[in-house]
């Protein structure tokens, strides 16, 4: 199995196909959101600095990503498959992550570019709830996603969350973050034959998953 790099508009799915991934195919996953999540918690200066950038929609610089995607890297069993979910932001991120895999000979990968349409992304992001306790997700906005109980997880029945930075605000400028950096990474990647376009509003979740299969086996 390939390798899986995510280069994801906000609330296009990336964690859930990495769930799926995780789940059905044994990957193993490093989300760069949620080790920048994690270190909010720890509420130090540094988590609340990480926390004022999460809640802009702007990017965190680069010294700080490449830190803790190295450090992740390196407790990860490379004889399994991974998935990289929020990296590369930018191109000088893609050029970083090659150096990287050049350092550790990982050349079996696919760039995944999972695109959305504004409006649709904004609804789901919106929408979107997640279980602090088992991390299940759900959507308020799609009968299909939405949790049974509202408000509760179906699986642990604990209350659930939705992220700072889901409001309409700084969705608006993760988006526009996210459309003013990415045409140079998936020319960077589609030079180099590396690439996966999929337009997630044209198909179900588990047809999008049967293209990302086929793609990486
Ligand atoms: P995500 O969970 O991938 O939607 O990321 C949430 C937020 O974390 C983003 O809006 C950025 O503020 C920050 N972030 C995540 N990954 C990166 C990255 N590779 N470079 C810079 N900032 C990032």
């Amino acid at each position: 199995m390939k390798n899986v790099i995510f280069i994801a508009a906000p609330a296009t799915g990336k964690g859930t196909f990495s769930n799926m991934l995780m789940e059905r195919c044994g990957y193993n996953h490093i989300s760069t959101g949620d080790l920048l999540r994690n270190i909010v918690k720890t509420n130090t200066s540094l988590g609340n600095e990480v926390s004022e950038v999460l809640k802009s929609g702007k990017l965190v610089n680069d010294e700080l990503i490449f830190k803790i995607l190295k450090d992740a890297l390196k407790q990860m069993d490379l004889q399994n498959p991974f998935i990289i979910d929020g990296l590369p932001r930018n191109i000088n991120q893609a050029y970083y992550l090659n150096n990287l895999f050049n350092e550790i000979n990982i050349d079996n990968y696919l760039a995944i570019n999972l695109d959305l349409e504004y409006e649709i992304a904004l609804k789901r992001a919106l929408g979107r709830l997640s279980c602090p306790n088992c991390g299940t997700t759900y959507n308020k906005f799609f009968d299909e996603f939405k949790p049974k109980e509202e408000n509760i997880c179906d699986k642990c029945g604990s209350v659930l969350d939705s992220r700072t930075d889901d409001n309409e605000e700084s969705f608006k400028q993760r988006f526009e973050t996210y459309q003013n950096n990415v045409n140079p990474i998936l020319e960077y990647y589609k030079n180099n034959n590396k690439l996966l376009k999929i337009n997630t509003h044209e198909f179900t979740n588990e047809e999008i998953f049967d293209i990302i299969m086929n793609a990486v086996k």
